[in-house]
């Protein structure tokens, strides 16, 4: 089937990222020291469905079992807020831009909890989080944004660490990567914690709590990768919350992955400082970054954050080899407008170039947002038009399955001559006809990680 009304906008001929086009980055330099914004009706923290967690659980437990890894006992849910969760008092100060931080401080360690990284110690035993833009400024015994970490005795600690909350053998295809290592399975994991506020959170039942307030099991980041390795995985992805909340155990697992041959894909939000980043991109392979918005205000009142560093980690993720891809959900109401969508489509190509796979997304009504209807499928059809018409050279609809609307959400054309080289229904390849990773009918290149 050849895609209509697309336009080409340059080819990579190439089967990675590397050298993407860096003349045609056209945003504005990393800052870093944002205002950090109140977040605003919070509603009650609540216990962990159950079942939820059980059936995410289920492989974690059986895999853990079988490989004879001793797990701790998990903890019972929580029945209320935890009470050494203190909310963040007043607006912070502004902390120093990257350069200014320097290593952790040396202390006396909390027993049972790691210390973070990328944080410095200001007057009155206060410290300044220097990990993503929020940039958090906490008194003793407040934790931040993220609800992750928190500030004990002037030292900043983690609660995430080898606590995970849910781990799942993935279809690549789930996370969405759809040119990176296809039909491959992904180890997938992850810890409770965010620090986005997002009103339309999937995953709210874990992101939007501390990690404490979910049930956990333990798994230090050898076991992670020897697991992930034992049952035949590709990659390990740090997903369904935000891990960047929990940035040490994302790394030290990805080093421990890397390791042992396998490949370490990030799911995220975007929302991290440039310096930490940079250190991640050393063992990242892959990762899916959700461009939720193309306007500041539309990412404040959806998510609580800010455009420009999640622009700037898709910029950077690019530059240091790491394959992407981009997620935007049409939100009705919220980001379904088309000229803004435009407007982003726009950017990336001239950012990225065409080869950045895009994924525009289907809402259904959750967390906050259950009053809003599902995404019309003609905003859809209407969006991905948009997107090619931009240049894009592959948009697929995601959450959405093959019907008359569009019969083909999730396949992919070769953008030299129109044949489709990939079909999928759901998370399964139906049809995979490259030679090379290139198209079988005129042998253009297909960007992508194939092998
Ligand atoms: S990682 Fe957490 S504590 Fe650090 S700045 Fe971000 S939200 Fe605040």
């Amino acid at each position: 089937m050849v895609r209509e009304g697309k336009k080409k906008a340059g080819r990579e001929r190439r089967s990675s990222p590397k050298g993407s086009r860096d003349d045609s980055r056209d945003h504005a330099p990393v800052d870093d020291a944002i205002e950090l914004k109140e977040i605003g009706d919070e509603r009650p923290l609540q216990v962990v469905n159950r079942r939820d967690f059980v059936q995410e659980g289920i492989t974690f437990l059986a895999l853990a079992g079988l490989a004879g890894i001793s797990l701790r006992a998990l903890k019972p849910p929580t029945t209320g807020p935890d009470p050494t969760l203190h909310p963040l008092e007043g607006p912070p100060s502004p902390i120093p831009g990257d350069s200014a931080s320097g290593p952790s401080p040396a202390g006396t360690p909390v027993p049972g909890l790691q210390e973070a990284s990328f944080y410095v110690q200001a007057a009155g035993g206060k410290v300044a989080c220097d990990l993503c833009p929020h940039g958090c400024v906490l008194s003793p015994g407040q934790r931040g944004i993220c609800r992750v970490r928190e500030n004990h005795d002037g030292r900043l600690y983690t609660h995430g660490y080898g606590n995970p909350c849910s781990i799942h053998i993935d279809p690549i295809e789930k996370k969405p990567l759809l040119h990176f290592l296809p039909t491959t399975t992904a180890f997938s994991i992850a810890i409770g914690g965010c620090n986005f506020r997002c009103l339309n959170c999937q995953n709210w039942e874990i992101s939007q709590r501390t990690p404490e307030e979910v049930e956990q099991g333990e798994l230090t980041p050898a076991e992670v990768a020897e697991l992930a390795k034992r049952d035949g995985c590709a990659s390990v992805a740090y997903t369904y919350s935000e891990p960047s909340a929990w940035y040490e155990y994302m790394l030290d697992s990805g080093t421990a992955t890397r390791a042992l041959g396998m490949r370490n894909v990030w799911v995220t939000n975007g929302y991290l400082n440039q310096r930490p980043l940079k250190e991640l991109c050393k063992v990242l392979d892959g990762a899916n970054v959700d461009l939720k918005a193309f306007s500041e205000k539309m990412y404040s009142e959806l998510c609580s954050g800010t455009l420009r560093p999640v622009k700037d980690t898709i910029v950077t993720l690019r530059e240091q080899g790491v394959w992407v891809e981009v997620a935007t959900l049409l939100v009705p109401g919220y980001t379904d407008d088309m000229d803004l969508l435009r407007d982003m489509c726009t950017w990336l190509v001239k950012a990225l170039g065409p080869d950045v796979p895009h994924h525009i997304s289907r809402f259904h009504p959750d967390y906050k947002l259950t009053h809003l209807p599902w995404t019309p499928m003609k905003a859809l059809k209407e969006a991905r038009e948009i997107a090619r018409d931009a240049g894009e050279h592959y948009v697929y609809v995601g959450n959405v399955a093959p019907s008359s609307d569009i019969p083909d959400p999730e396949t992919t054309y070769c953008p030299s001559c129109g044949q489709a080289v990939i079909e999928r229904t759901g998370f399964v390849v139906t049809k995979f006809d490259l030679e090379g990773g290139s198209c079988p009918k005129c042998g253009e290149s297909i960007a992508g990680v194939w092998a």
